[in-house]
Parts: structure tokens; sequence; C-alpha cells
């Protein structure tokens, strides 16, 4: 019997496991390639913290060659395009196409809005996770151009978690550094009613007064409609002025899934089963914020559940290979949502509880570390 061939692509949180399990030869015989557009993969959590100065990017990177060296499979730096489920291959862009046996699918998303005119020629997305550690020398290179003049104009589109979180954590590390006074001025630009509006009301009511302190403006209903070199243009009327513009409107879907013909709910978001396993596709899985659970659509997408996700996958890909029975992910319906302020403290949310203070930055950071490290290990066993 030849040895099956197990394709991975993208080298997401849930992937992670998967590979550690191939690296403890959990998985039995099989022959593993990992599909990567990045030599480098930066670690969402500790991004803001990047940002405020607590840690240095190589602390919160992977490398996921090593990791695929680490766990015996074969590393290809490339990005899958197409997935061909009749001919069992993925065509990778450029030129190849990779054949497979089992594959298994967690390349994340995309940043939403790039689709309004202009914002993809002038806007600094924070994903994928590396474009995001441009966002400092942006700000930094502001600051300096508009010297005595007048303060930057830092305008982060977007009042979700990320958006919210890198404008706290960039705000701490700019005073830090402003020699004499500040010298920016950040605006948060949402077009809800309000900032943050997956967390508890609490923790939007914190949110607010830690804004209002640190003197970080929010434009709440200001949907942009526009973007020019300078100037965010509104929905309403108006308009906003930056130096440099932070783009943090939330996630939309791959274009892989429905570009594949795979299942895909409205949005594009591949559909899977509890298993994880894509409906009608036996041999093609899905994890993390490129699927949408058909049993439980309200999963939000958040690294959380890409975790959790991460050890079912490796189980049930052992599974499929041995074809026996699935087991099913049961998603946690609470989770505790822990962001950054980049002065040394963190606002938790957990249920109706809402608290910023040090204890909570404490915890996030041990989380956080405990989680880089387990895989930074992982890579230093390749030894390469
Ligand atoms: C600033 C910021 C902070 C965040 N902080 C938190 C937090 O503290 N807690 C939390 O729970 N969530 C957080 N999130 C959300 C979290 O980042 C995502 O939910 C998480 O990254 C999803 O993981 P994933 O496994 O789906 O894929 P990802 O981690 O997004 O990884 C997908 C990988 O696939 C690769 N890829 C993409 N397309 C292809 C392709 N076609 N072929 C091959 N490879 C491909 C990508 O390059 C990437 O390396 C944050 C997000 C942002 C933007």
């Amino acid at each position: 019997m030849t040895t099956p061939r197990l394709l991975l692509l993208g080298c997401g949180h849930s992937h992670l496991f998967v590979l550690e399990a191939l690296a403890r030869g959990e998985m039995g015989n099989v022959r593993a390639t990992l599909v990567s557009p990045e030599e480098e993969y930066f670690y969402s959590g500790m991004i803001p913290g990047v940002i405020a100065g607590s840690y240095r990017p190589e602390a919160a990177r992977f490398r996921p060659r090593r990791l695929a060296a680490a766990a015996g499979a074969e590393f290809i730096a490339g990005t899958a395009e197409r997935v061909d489920t009749t001919a069992r291959r993925v065509h990778l862009r450029g030129e190849g196409a990779l054949p497979y046996d089992l594959l298994s699918i967690d390349i994340g998303s995309r940043p939403a809005g790039l689709e309004i005119r202009g914002a993809a020629d002038h806007a600094l997305t924070v994903k994928p996770m590396h474009a995001a550690l441009r966002i400092l020398p942006a700000a930094r290179g502001a600051i300096r151009a508009t010297g005595e003049k007048r303060p930057a104009r830092i305008a982060i589109a977007g009042a979700g978690a990320a958006g919210v979180e890198v404008g706290l954590c960039l705000d701490a590390r700019l005073r830090r550094e402003a020699e004499r006074g500040d010298r920016h001025h950040i605006t948060v630009v949402e077009a809800g009613d309000e900032i943050l509006a997956e967390l508890p009301r609490r923790s939007r009511r914190l949110a607010e007064r830690i804004l209002e302190r640190r003197e970080i403006e929010t434009r709440l209903r200001a949907p942009i409609e526009e973007v020019t070199g300078d100037e965010l243009r509104l929905g309403k009327g108006g308009s906003i002025g930056y130096d440099v513009l932070v783009w943090a409107l939330g996630p939309a879907a791959p274009p892989l899934p429905a570009g594949s013909g795979l299942p895909t709910d409205d949005e594009g978001y591949l559909l899977v089963e509890p298993s994880l396993r894509v409906p009608g596709h036996p041999l093609v899985f899905g994890a993390g914020d490129c699927v949408r659970m058909r049993e439980h659509p309200w999963v939000p997408r958040a690294g959380v559940y890409a975790v959790r996700e991460g050890p079912v996958l490796a189980r049930n890909l052992t599974r499929a290979l041995r074809a026996e029975p699935l087991e099913r992910y049961e998603p946690q319906r609470r989770w505790l949502s822990l962001l950054n302020t980049g002065d040394g403290r963190a606002l938790l949310s957990y249920r109706g509880l809402g608290l910023h203070n040090r204890p909570a930055w404490w915890l996030k950071d041990r989380i956080d570390r405990r989680f880089i490290n387990r895989f930074q290990s992982l890579e230093r066993s390749s030894g390469s």
C-alpha cells in the first residue's frame, strides 16, 4: 500500500497542532506537506504587545518551514489558489499543483473592506500579521515628517477588538517615545453605533473611558466610503484627514473555498460539519477563521476557537487516514477576551464581567507566552 499524502494549506493556529501531532508520530504512516506563503508567521495574540514594545518581533514569531521540518513534513512556499476535488489536486498561484489523499485547509481570513475605493492603495492592514509590523514604523515616520508643525494624524478604521487594541498599544508606545509632549493624535473610525460591539456592555464602557483618558478620539456612525492619499471620505458627508491609516474592519472570507466550488455560506466561508469535515467532501477538512460551522454558525472568528479546533482536527485527520469514526468538536459558548491596553494592563471580559488591571495583563502575557513557547520549542526540535 502506498503512503497516503496529507496536504496542509496554511500554517494557521489549528495546523500548529496537526504539525505537533505529526512530530510526535501520532498520525501514523503519512506523507505530509505544508503550503504557506510566509517564511515567518507572527502570533496575533502578541502583535499588539510587539507594537507596544512588550515583546521583540522574534518572540512572537513562528517559522513554518522549521515547523514542517520538525513534523517530518515537506514545506512548499506558496499560496494555494484552487482545490480540484475531482482530480484531488491543489493548484498553487503561479505554476504547480500538489496531489493529496487528504486535505486540510486552515488559511485564515482576509481583511474586510479593502474593496472600498482607495483602501487597498493607502491602508496598512492589521492582517496578515507581518503587515501589522509596518504600523509602528509608519507612525514614527509620520511624526518625523510633521515635526513641530502639528501632531501626526493616525486614523484607525474599525473599532473592533483588533482596531482598539492596536490603537491603544500604538498610543502607549508613541507616548513613551515622545520627547516633548504628544506628537500624535489617534482617531478610531467606526461605521456602527458602538466600539467593541462583540464585548459585554461593561467592557465597552470601560474601553470608552480608557480611550477618553488617552485622548483617543472615536468617531461612531462614520462609514468610510472612499480613501484618498490623506483623507477618509465618509458616507454621510464629511471627511477625516490622516497621515497614517490602519485598516481593521474585521475578517472577510478568503477566496479559495468559493473559487474551488467547495460548499460555503453566503459570505464565502467554507462550511464544515462538527467533525471539521467539509460536507459532501470526505477527504477535505477545514478549521480556523476560514470556516463556518454548519451547526454552530455563531462561532466568532477568534484565535481562541482556531486553537481549540486544532487538537480535534489533528485527531480527526488521523481517524480519517485510518477510516475510523470521527469525533465532534463542541465549541465553548463563552470565551475569555483579553485586550492589551499597552500600559501594563489589559481589559478582561468574561460573561458579563469587565476588568481593566495589571493582573489581567499578567494573565494574557502568561497565556500567550505558554502558547508561543509550545510551538517555538517544536520549531527548535527541527534542529535546522
Ligand atoms: C491585531 C489582531 C489581534 C488579535 N488578537 C487575538 C487574541 O488576542 N485572541 C484571539 O482569540 N484572536 C485574536 N485575533 C484573531 C486571530 O488572529 C484569528 O482568529 C486567528 O489568527 C485565526 O487563526 P487561523 O488558524 O484561522 O489562521 P491564521 O492564523 O490567520 O493563519 C492562516 C495562515 O494561512 C496562510 N494562508 C492564507 N491564504 C493561504 C493560501 N491560499 N494558501 C496557503 N496559505 C495561506 C496565511 O498566510 C497564514 O499564515 C487577533 C487578530 C488581529 C488582527
